[in-house]
C-alpha cells in the first residue's frame, strides 16, 4: 500500500462511535445513533455528530425532497441530508457544514488538490488518498468533543459505501480498542408463522467481516422488542456478547426511542465499553428532564393542515417536529394532516373546513402554488391561524397584493416571469449567477424587529437570528402600498422584508426565513408557540 500522509492532528475527538446499517435503508439508524447522543449528553459528556452521505452530490441543496426528503439549512448555510436535523435536535447543538461528510466533497477536494500539484509523482488512489481524506473530515469535525457519532449512510455492501467503511476500519486500527465502537442497526423481520428471523442480521454481519470489520453493537429494528432466543442466536452467530445485543421496536414518537433504548441499558453498555463510565453523572441524575419532557401529560389535539405539494412526511420533517415541539411547549397534541396544495386550486373553503389552523411552507417553482394561495386566501378571511414559511410568507404577500390591493395577476417572479406585478422578486444579488449549488441566501442572518409588534412579543426582543434559504424577496417597489392597505411588515434584514403579520386577525404570520430549523424539543420555536397560541385561542379551550 501507497504511504500515507494524512497531516491531521490525531489528538481530535476522544471517542467514536461508527454507525452503519444492514438489510436495508430507512430503519431509523439516525434517529437510534441520535438517541444513544442523547443519553450521552445526558451523562454529562459532550457529544457531536458526523453523517456521511456515500453520494457524488457535493451537497444536499440541489437534491429533490420528493426522494431525498427535507433539504436541511445549518447555521452555516450548509445545505444538508435531514439527519443532520435530527442530530440538532436530539443533542440540541448546532452543527456546521463540516459535520456531512459527502463523496463529492471528499472527491472535488482529493482532485482539486491533485491539479494543484499536492500529490506531485504520486498515483492518487482510493486508498490512501480518498480513505485519508474522509479520516481527516471525521477527526477534524469530531475536534473538542468526548463523543462523536459517525453514521454511514446506506447499507453495508452498497458500493459507494466501501470507501468509507475502510477508513473507518484504518481509523479503528490507528485508534486504542476503548475510543472505537461499532455499532450496527439491522433489521429483525417477522416470518409467516410469528417468528423473528435473524437470518437477515446474519447476513448482514457476515458482510462487514468481510471487509475487516466486527460490529461491537448490534441493535435489532422490529416491530416488537427482541425474544430472548432472537437475541441469544444474534449473540452466537455474530459473534458479539449477549448483552451487546439490544432491540429497538417501533415507537409513535421519535423522542420515546432515547426512553427505550436506556430501558434495555445500551447507554451503561456504550459508556462501559468506551471506558466512560466512571465520568458519568449518577443514573439518577441524568435522564429526568428529557423524560418529563417528552412524556408530559397534554390536553386535547389540535388539527393541523399543512398545504404543500409533496406528500412525504420526510419533505417537511422539520416543520413537524416543530409543531411537536410547540405542543410539548403548550401541552397539547398536534396532528398534523397533508393537504395535497394541487388540489385546493379551485378553491380551499370545505377542504380546509376542519382543520384549526394552517401552514404552508416552503418550496420552488410553480406547482400547486395557486392552491397556497387559495389556502391563505381562506385563512385571512375565516381568521383561521396562519404561519406562512418562506415561499408560505411570500404568497401571503401575493395574496394580499392580488385580493387586497386589488393588483390582479400580482405573482411572484419566479414562478409568472409575466406577470404584471411582481411583487415578489429575484435578490439583487442572484442576478448574475451561473451556478445552482450553494448559491442560495443561507444560513443564519439577524432580523430586526419592530418594537410593539406580534413578532416581537414572540421573540421577546429586537431581533432574532434565524436560518434562510432563499433566491427571492419582497420586491421593494410594493412595500409602500401593501403597508399602507393594512399588511405589516414586523421584522427586517437590511432591504429584505423577513416577517409580515396582520393586526385583527387570531394569528397570522409569515416569515421569510425557517424557524423550524432552530427549534428543538427542548426549546420550541417563537413563531410555532404563537400559532398554536393562537389555534388554542380560537378553539376556545375546547380542542
Ligand atoms: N422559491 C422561493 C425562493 O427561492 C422560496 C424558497 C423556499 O421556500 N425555501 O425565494
Amino acid at each position: 500500500m501507497p504511504e500515507t500522509d494524512t497531516g491531521y492532528d490525531p489528538s481530535l475527538g476522544r471517542k467514536f462511535i461508527f454507525v452503519t446499517g444492514g438489510v436495508m435503508s430507512g430503519l431509523g439508524k439516525g434517529i437510534t445513533a441520535a438517541s444513544t447522543g442523547r443519553l450521552l449528553a445526558n451523562a454529562g459528556f459532550d457529544v457531536t455528530a458526523v453523517k456521511i452521505d456515500p453520494y457524488l452530490n457535493v451537497d444536499a441543496g440541489t437534491m429533490n425532497p420528493f426522494q431525498h426528503g427535507e433539504v436541511y439549512v445549518l447555521k452555516d448555510g450548509g445545505e444538508v441530508d435531514l439527519d443532520l436535523g435530527n442530530y440538532e435536535r436530539f443533542l440540541d447543538i448546532d452543527m456546521t457544514f463540516d459535520h456531512n461528510v459527502t463523496t463529492g466533497k471528499v472527491y472535488q477536494h482529493v482532485i482539486e488538490k491533485e491539479r494543484a500539484g499536492d500529490y506531485l509523482g504520486k498515483t492518487v488512489q482510493i486508498i490512501p488518498h480518498i480513505t485519508d481524506d474522509i479520516k481527516r473530515r471525521v477527526r477534524e469535525a469530531a475536534a473538542g468533543s468526548d463523543v462523536c457519532i459517525v453514521e454511514v449512510g446506506g447499507t453495508v455492501g452498497d458500493i459507494e459505501g466501501m470507501p468509507y467503511l475502510e477508513a473507518l476500519r484504518q481509523f479503528a486500527h490507528e485508534q486504542d480498542d476503548e475510543d472505537i465502537l461499532f455499532t450496527h442497526v439491522t433489521l429483525v423481520p417477522y416470518s409467516k408463522n410469528g417468528e423473528q428471523k435473524t437470518k437477515p442480521t446474519q447476513h448482514s454481519v457476515k458482510e462487514l467481516r468481510s471487509i475487516g470489520l466486527q460490529p461491537d453493537i448490534l441493535v435489532g429494528r422490529c416491530s416488537d422488542p427482541l425474544d430472548a432466543e432472537t437475541r441469544e442466536k444474534i449473540a452466537l452467530f455474530c459473534d458479539v456478547p449477549r448483552d451487546a445485543v439490544f432491540s429497538n421496536p417501533d415507537v409513535d414518537d421519535i423522542y420515546h426511542v432515547p426512553l427505550m433504548i436506556e430501558d434495555e441499558g445500551l447507554d451503561e453498555y456504550v459508556m462501559e465499553r468506551l471506558d466512560l463510565a466512571d465520568e458519568a453523572l449518577p443514573k439518577g441524575e441524568r435522564n429526568r428532564e428529557w423524560r418529563d419532557l417528552v412524556t408530559r401529560d397534554k390536553e386535547g389535539t389540535v388539527k393541523i393542515g399543512l398545504v404543500g405539494k409533496y406528500g412525504l412526511e420526510d419533505a417537511y420533517i422539520s416543520i413537524h417536529e416543530a409543531l411537536k415541539h410547540a405542543g410539548l411547549e403548550k401541552r397539547v397534541n398536534v396532528e398534523r394532516k397533508w393537504i395535497h396544495s394541487e388540489n385546493l386550486a379551485d378553491g380551499a373553503d370545505g377542504a380546509l373546513d376542519d382543520m384549526d389552523g394552517i401552514v404552508v411552507p416552503g418550496g420552488f417553482g410553480s406547482r400547486g402554488t395557486e392552491g397556497k394561495i387559495e389556502a391563505i386566501r381562506y385563512a385571512r378571511e375565516n381568521d383561521v391561524p396562519f404561519l406562512g414559511l418562506c415561499l408560505g410568507f411570500q404568497m401571503a404577500v401575493v395574496e394580499y397584493a392580488r385580493n387586497v390591493l386589488g393588483l390582479e395577476g400580482a405573482h411572484s417572479a419566479e414562478l409568472d416571469e409575466e406577470t404584471p406585478y411582481p411583487v415578489i422578486d429575484l435578490l439583487p444579488e442572484q442576478k448574475d449567477l451561473d451556478d445552482m449549488g450553494g448559491t442560495m441566501r443561507l444560513g443564519t442572518h439577524v432580523t430586526e424587529i419592530e418594537p410593539g409588534t406580534v413578532a416581537h412579543e414572540l421573540y421577546e426582543e429586537t431581533t432574532c437570528t434565524e436560518r434562510h434559504r432563499h433566491r427571492y424577496e419582497v420586491n421593494p417597489d410594493y412595500i409602500d402600498d401593501l403597508e399602507a392597505a393594512g399588511l405589516i411588515f414586523s421584522g427586517i434584514s437590511g432591504r429584505r422584508m423577513e416577517i409580515l403579520e396582520l393586526p385583527d386577525h387570531p394569528y397570522f404570520f409569515g416569515t421569510q426565513f425557517h424557524p423550524e430549523f432552530r427549534s428543538r424539543p427542548t426549546r420550541a420555536s417563537p413563531p410555532f408557540v404563537g400559532f398554536l397560541d393562537g389555534v388554542l385561542s380560537g378553539t376556545g379551550g375546547e380542542h
